[in-house]
């Protein structure tokens, strides 16, 4: 029987069982993994480059039940901890973007390869093509089943992440599993993901990136505003300023309107008068579909003057009447889209909702069964993109890990 089975050889689930291991040396620990391998997703994250935290976090970058800052702010600091627990150094600025920390390799595989050596040296076994289906009450701890086998121990530490993308192992499968164990999950919806709208809506825009602002709202009130760069596809938009509103369809869905602004640097009335004064002019015998080239790429420049004049772009610029032109700038200032879906699982980073907060103790042991401790992305938490997921998972596992381990030595 192992002192702590860490169920999920994740980000979490390292750090679970690494501090479990710090915390008491004398601990058996065994992380168990489904895949053939453990730390898949690790080695994708940030794009191979591993995007491990950020140095600017707020309350604001995390959603769902659960406070993570209170979390977060129990644990050290990603920069102290790789440092001094892996030997990986970080760094932010030139190479890090926005206040995103990364390994100073620049090399996910460095991080993954560092948590392995540290997890050697401090004996944690590890089970691989080990898929827990169920988990069952012994006296004294817990039981856990998988087509290949069985294991039992006196403390369990879920650590299997969401919905989001299932090719790394994550299909969710534990989540159902809790849920008739009878944990509530808040609901989910795919987070750090792009949105759908309808196709017609962005027809002729594929392809094109500009950098703008993306507002979210519903029912006409503000939920979000974000600028950087804004993506449009077949169906859907993208960009991380996009991404980081994808969370809010679990809420409102039905309901959610994304206004973008293509052009931050100028009011409306300026852009107006530019237009009318300036480019109406000068351009005046080009046909409609030049009037905007000189400002954005054909297809959106086209896009923008068809939606809102709607008359053969063979005419001339000159023709252009003045509430024709108001349109158009209205238009570029505020152009929106409505939202009708979240893009499948395939393509998220993140899964919103999960294991709510009255489940939960605050040293994330679930209520309902003394001795099973939760952490990481299998609970209700979504963070923003750039380093906040990661940093949950961290800090959410060292936390688990402590905690299991300091409650088998009382
Ligand atoms: C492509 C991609 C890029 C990303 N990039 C970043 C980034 O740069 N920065 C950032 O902050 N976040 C990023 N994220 C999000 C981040 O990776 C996750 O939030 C984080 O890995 C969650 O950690 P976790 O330990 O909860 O779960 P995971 O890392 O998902 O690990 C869960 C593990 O549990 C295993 N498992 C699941 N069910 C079972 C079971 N029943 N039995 C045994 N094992 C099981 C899975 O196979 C998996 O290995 C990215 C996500 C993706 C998909």
């Amino acid at each position: 029987m192992y002192d702590i089975a860490v169920i999920g050889g994740g980000a979490s689930g390292f750090a679970a069982a690494v501090s479990a291991k710090q915390t008491d040396g004398q601990l058996s620990v065994i992380i168990l993994e489904k895949m053939f391998r453990s730390g898949k997703k690790l080695a994708a994250t940030g794009n191979g480059k591993c995007n491990l935290s950020n140095t600017n976090i707020t309350s604001g970058n995390y959603h769902g039940s659960i406070d993570a800052m209170e979390i977060i702010s129990k644990t050290p600091d990603a920069m102290n901890y790789f440092r001094d627990t892996y030997g990986v150094l970080c760094v932010t600025g030139s190479e890090g973007r926005n206040g995103g920390l990364y390994p100073r390799s620049n090399s996910a595989n460095t991080v993954l390869s560092a948590v392995r050596l540290k997890m050697q040296s401090l004996g944690i076994e590890e089970r691989c093509d080990f898929d827990v289906t169920k988990i069952g009450r012994i006296k004294n701890g817990y039981k856990l089943y998988s087509k290949n086998g069985e294991v039992e121990c006196r403390r369990v530490i879920i650590a299997c992440g969401g919905y989001a993308g299932p090719a790394f192992g994550t299909d969710g499968g534990m989540l159902r599993l809790l849920r008739d164990m009878g944990l509530n999950s808040a609901k989910i919806c795919p987070a750090v993901a792009p949105l759908r709208v309808a196709p017609e809506s962005v027809k002729g825009l594929k392809g094109v990136r500009i950098k703008g602002e993306v507002s979210a709202f519903s029912d006409g009130k503000l939920l979000r505003k974000e600028a950087g760069e804004i993506q449009f596809n077949e169906n859907n938009l993208s960009g991380i300023c996009v991404f980081n509103m994808a969370y809010l369809f679990q809420q409102y869905e039905g309901r959610l309107t994304l206004r973008t602004d293509l052009f931050q640097q100028i009011t409306e009335s300026d852009l107006y008068e530019y237009l009318a004064d300036n480019v109406r002019i000068d351009r005046g015998d080009y046909p409609l579909e030049e009037f905007l080239t000189g400002i954005f790429v054909k297809n959106l420049a086209i896009y923008l003057v068809k939606k809102a004049v709607g008359r053969s772009l063979d005419d001339k610029i000159k023709s252009l009447k003045n509430g024709e032109i108001r349109r158009i700038a209205s238009l570029i200032k505020s152009l929106e889209f409505e939202v009708t879906g979240c893009s499948p699982w395939q393509n998220a980073q993140v899964t919103m909702g999960g294991i709510t907060a009255e489940c939960v103790n605050g040293k994330l042991e679930t209520l309902k069964y003394k001795g099973m401790y939760l952490c990481g992305e299998i609970l209700d938490v979504a963070g923003d993109c750039g380093g906040y997921n990661l940093q949950w998972a961290w800090s959410s596992g060292i936390w688990a890990g402590r905690n299991c381990a300091l409650s088998l030595k009382g």
